[in-house]
């Protein structure tokens, strides 16, 4: 909504805004690292636009950053001659939820209903917004890259509402004013924004330059050698360049001379921003061809399961002009694809083999994705199947196994790696399937998820040995011991024509069998049809 040049922010921005002023105390220098960030942002978008664009306003400005305290006026500035805002972008951008971390922030504030946990909340990175943390007033003064862009200023006190008006004379590029509040004059001293800048302005590929001094030195970590990095310089790298708030679960750097020359660093997150109920994320491993960013969300460079990883991949076999659009029907960066991802696999079996415990609680949160890798990634399947873990049997509620576990305690004369796909525990272990299975000493998987089945079904086989489920009519299980008196044959086949006829059409067959110890009866599905859960499931996608 519009009064003259007074604009409401959108709810949920009114919200977020709420708990960054009131509940956000903590960690408050991160804003710096937010507005740092966008202003990259907007350069590197620069960057790729003069490459394609000949009118372009302020062609000749230095795609750099300069900030500027004034210890007297109590103000910090940021300013960036990058792509700029037309007023609308103004409107869209900072009135309205763009950022994926505020989204994430929104969704949680959503769950953590009036109770408002704010730790959880200050997991989450709100970007532009964080500004008001320390903010009395935002200033945004901007003016666009095309030229019948507007000369303007967004102003706002981060309560309810803000203003875009006229102002005369701006560079291309924002300008970001903070007017400090008095208990964060701090960020107004030159000695503690160059602190703050130290941790990560040397992650930024342009020139960061303190009251005109330059404060950094572009380096390309991914291109160093391991015990050139510290841990505190591979964190903060993550944090800045995924615009992470987590700390990474996992870290693989590595350079390979063949089949390509490759220079990569990779991140898994520790929180799966999915979850919250925010929609698929954008692929995030940025590409690049000799320190030059090509592409920083390349779709077909890694299969599209692996969208929660982060970082980087250079390599400099890569055509240095090859554009976004010819990257994605290129065979060497699906080659490119294949080796990391290849590598990143090999890497997680191994730490998942070294520490299983850390690899639980990282795959209690990221399940699903291994899943769909399973399900969608043909060529790799078989790795991200080793991977997979699931209750047992065999082991404790709560407690998890891999399939190589599995087979390697498999019994000499089983067949097969048998599972049971259900909602809990206590359904399996009341239900008449298993019991068979343990009184031969056979391992069975529990699998409590509906896509479980569809994972299964997907694989087929683990290490040469078919997945069967306990319910399938494939099961060959040999012989059973059966407790109490068995029927006669003539009663037995009586019982069967009578429950035949009784259930009617809701059975195809009915017949004695070998898979039972204790319980009377239980059913199975034929060969070629759909698995009870198969069939929920189907049922749940219909509208
Ligand atoms: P994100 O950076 O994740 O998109 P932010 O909340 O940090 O989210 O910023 C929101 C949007 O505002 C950005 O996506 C961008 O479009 C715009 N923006 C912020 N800062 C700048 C800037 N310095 N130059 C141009 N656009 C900017
Ligand atoms: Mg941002």
């Amino acid at each position: 909504t519009t009064t003259g040049s007074t604009y409401e922010f959108q709810a949920e921005v009114k919200q977020v805004l709420d708990i960054v002023i009131h509940s956000l105390y903590t960690d408050r220098e991160i804003f710096i690292r937010e507005l740092v960030s966008n202003a990259a942002d907007a350069l590197e978008k620069m960057r790729l636009t003069q490459l394609t664009e000949n009118e372009v306003f302020g062609a000749e400005l230095p795609l750099e950053i300069h900030i500027s305290t004034d210890e007297t006026a109590g103000t910090l500035t940021i300013a960036d001659h990058g792509i700029g805002m037309t007023r609308a972008e103004l409107v869209e951008n900072l009135g309205t939820i763009a950022h994926s971390g505020s989204k994430a922030f929104a969704a949680a504030l959503k769950n953590a209903g009036k109770s408002g946990d704010a730790t959880l909340i200050g997991q989450f990175g709100v970007g532009f917004y964080s500004a008001f943390m320390v903010a009395e007033e935002v200033k945004v003064y901007t003016h666009s890259w095309r030229n019948e862009g507007e000369h303007l200023v967004w102003s706002s006190a981060g309560v309810g509402t803000y203003s875009i008006e006229e102002a005369p004379d701006q560079a291309r590029g924002c300008k970001i004013v903070i007017k400090l509040k008095e208990d964060a004059t701090e960020f107004a001293k030159p000695h503690r924004v160059k602190e703050i800048l130290g941790k990560y302005s040397n992650f930024v590929g342009f020139p960061i330059l303190l009251n005109g001094e330059r404060v950094n030195t572009v380096e390309a970590i991914w291109l160093k050698s391991k015990d050139e990095v510290t841990e505190e310089q591979y964190k903060e790298f993550y944090k800045f360049t995924a615009h992470a708030f987590d700390d990474p679960s996992y870290r693989l750097h590595f350079q390979a001379d063949a089949p390509l020359v490759i220079n990569a660093l990779l991140f898994l997150p520790e929180q799966n921003m999915e979850a919250f109920g925010m929609g698929q994320m954008e692929p995030a491993v940025g590409l690049y061809c000799k320190k030059v960013l090509i592409d920083p969300h390349p779709k077909k460079l890694l299969p599209e399961w692996m969208r929660f990883v982060r970082g980087v991949i250079d390599s400099e076999d890569l055509p240095l002009n090859i554009s976004r659009e010819s990257m994605q029907d290129s065979a060497l960066v699906r080659k490119l694809g294949e080796v990391v991802t290849k590598r990143l696999l090999k890497f997680l079996d191994k730490e998942a083999q070294d520490d299983a415990k850390k690899f639980q609680e990282f795959y209690a949160k990221f399940s699903r994705f291994f899943k769909e890798g399973v399900a969608t990634d043909f060529a790799n399947k078989d790795a991200i199947a080793k991977l997979l873990r699931f209750e047992s049997s065999l082991t404790e509620k709560g407690e998890v196994i891999g399939l190589a576990d599995y087979v390697s305690r498999m019994k000499e004369d089983q067949k097969a790696i048998y599972y049971q796909v259900a909602p809990s525990r206590s359904t399996i272990e009341s239900g008449p399937y298993v019991e068979a299975f343990k009184s031969k000493g056979y391992e069975v998987l529990y699998l409590y998820e509906t896509i479980d089945e569809y994972v299964v079904s997907s694989l087929r086989e683990f290490d040469g040995k078919q997945l069967q489920a306990v319910n399938s009519n494939e099961v060959d299980l040999g012989d059973v011991t059966t407790e109490g008196e068995a029927l006669s044959e003539e009663d037995t086949t009586t019982l069967c024509g009578w429950m035949k006829e009784s259930l009617t059409d809701g059975v195809e067959e009915v017949r004695s069998g070998k898979r039972l110890v204790n319980s009377p009866a239980l059913a199975i599905t034929p060969d070629g049809e759909m698995t009870p859960q198969m069939r929920q499931m189907m049922r749940a996608m219909k509208p």
